[in-house]
C-alpha cells in the first residue's frame, strides 16, 4: 500500500515537473538560436522581441500610421493585426481591439513590474510583441492590444 501512494506522489512529480517547463518553455514553429536573432534584428528589435523591452511611448512612427494594410511580426513576418482594428488609445503605442486570428497570438502571464500582466508573443516565433489589457474599445473587445511598434512590419494593402 505504501508503494502505491509513492508511485502516485512519483507521478505527480513528474506531471508537475512537466507542465512548469512547457509553461517555461512552448516550442514555437520557428526556432532560432540567440545568435541568429542577433544577427537579424537591430539592436532596439532584439531588446523588445527577444529580451521582452518596452519601446520608449510615443516612439513609434506606427501610433500614426492610418493607411489600410496588416501589421506583420517584426521577427517572423507572420501576419498578427489588420488596420481596421487599430486604434487611437493615446497610450502612445499602437493599439489594437483584436488580431487578425486568436491563433496568431500566444499569450502568457508575466510579473514583471510586480503584478500579473497579460503578455502577447507571437504564437510562430515567440518573440515578444506587447500586453493585452482590459481597457479596449467597449463597442467591440473591450480589449487593449498594447504592442511596441518596433515588434511590428506594416504592409499597406495594394489598391
Ligand atoms: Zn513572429
Amino acid at each position: 500500500m505504501k508503494n502505491y501512494y509513492f508511485s502516485i506522489l512519483f507521478l505527480f512529480s513528474c506531471f508537475f515537473t512537466f507542465s512548469q517547463e512547457n509553461e517555461k518553455q512552448p516550442v514555437f514553429p520557428v526556432v532560432k538560436t540567440d545568435k541568429e536573432w542577433k544577427e537579424q534584428l537591430n539592436g532596439m528589435e532584439y531588446y523588445v522581441l527577444r529580451r521582452s523591452g518596452t519601446e520608449y511611448a510615443f516612439s513609434s512612427a506606427l501610433n500614426n500610421e492610418k493607411r489600410k494594410g496588416i501589421y506583420q511580426c517584426a521577427g517572423c513576418d507572420a501576419p498578427l493585426f489588420r488596420s481596421e482594428n487599430k486604434y487611437d488609445s493615446g497610450s502612445g503605442w499602437p493599439s489594437f481591439d483584436q488580431p487578425l486570428t486568436e491563433k496568431a497570438i500566444f499569450y502568457a502571464v508575466d510579473y514583471e513590474i510586480g503584478v500579473a500582466r497579460t503578455e502577447e508573443r507571437c504564437a510562430n516565433c515567440g518573440s515578444h510583441l506587447g500586453h493585452v489589457f482590459e481597457d479596449g474599445p467597449r463597442e467591440t473587445t473591450g480589449l487593449r492590444h498594447c504592442i511596441n511598434g518596433v515588434a511590428l512590419k506594416f504592409v499597406p494593402d495594394e489598391n
